[in-house]
């Protein structure tokens, strides 16, 4: 069809729209975010409804409308079914695009972005059951937030201390969750009043495996050995840090 465009996309929402239509986001790999009109998906025989669910993967195609855009047609490629018949999989996954859509603008293509996001769903969707529990899930959300940062600018200070500049070395150390980055004791104990809010304590190991998530890809194939207390620690900086970002 005439200014027709076909990209791959996830669908991360979809509402109702009018009598019989709906209003469907995607995270496309070629365009970024959309916000696609999707016609007759609410009456019965409609083949475009079952494809435009959230978490699915499909081959989209897009038709300019004087208004809107609309869904020419979506042809699914991956549905996550075992991600979404697992209760632990499904929470995390919908934690994951619940964050990534509220972080990412509209109409900002980055290809990057998607295959982060598409490789987050990969990886809760291929963990057998009974391993994917709240710990493992935590772990690889935390991962997924921190690439995510990483890669739309907001990767966080981990060698130097954002204060001073000075190395930051083992002992007692903070993250500034406004800033994105770790902070000395000696500058911690120099904080300006009313900073305490923004800074965590964090330990050595938490220290670790924020860089060792920042400088690999996000994948489990190593088997990460990381300990509950840690997995823990890292949960409440990762809600920290992105509760800073909205
Ligand atoms: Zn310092």
């Amino acid at each position: 069809m005439e200014g027709s465009k076909r990209t791959l996309a996830l669908v991360l929402k979809r509402q109702d729209y009018r009598e019989y239509d709906s209003l469907v986001s995607f995270y496309t790999k070629e365009y970024g975010k959309l916000s696609l009109m999707a016609r007759g998906t609410k009456k019965l025989k409609s083949k475009l409804a079952g494809h435009l669910e959230p978490l699915t993967l499909v081959d989209l195609m897009i038709i300019p409308g004087k208004g809107r855009d609309y869904v020419g047609s979506a042809i699914g490629q991956e549905a996550f079914l075992n991600l979404k018949s697992d209760l632990n999989g499904l929470y995390y996954a919908g934690l994951g695009l619940r964050w990534f859509n509220r972080l990412v603008g509209e109409n900002e293509a980055d290809s990057e972005l998607f295959y982060l996001l598409l490789n987050y769903l990969d990886i809760l969707n291929t963990q057998e059951s009974e391993e994917l529990n709240k710990e493992l899930g935590e772990l690889i959300f935390s991962f997924f937030v921190f690439k995510f940062m990483a890669i739309t600018g907001y990767r966080p200070a981990t060698s130097d201390c954002l204060s001073c500049g000075h190395k930051i070395i083992p002992g007692k150390n903070y993250f500034n969750l406004k800033n994105g980055g770790l902070v000395c004791a000696d500058c911690f104990s120099k904080r300006p009043l009313g900073e305490n809010t923004e800074l965590l304590t964090i330990s050595d190991n938490c220290v670790k495996l924020l860089r060792f998530m920042l400088d690999n890809n996000l994948d489990l194939s190593q088997k990460l050995k990381v300990d509950k207390k840690l997995i823990k620690e890292m949960a409440v900086l990762t809600r920290g840090f992105l509760n800073f970002r909205t």
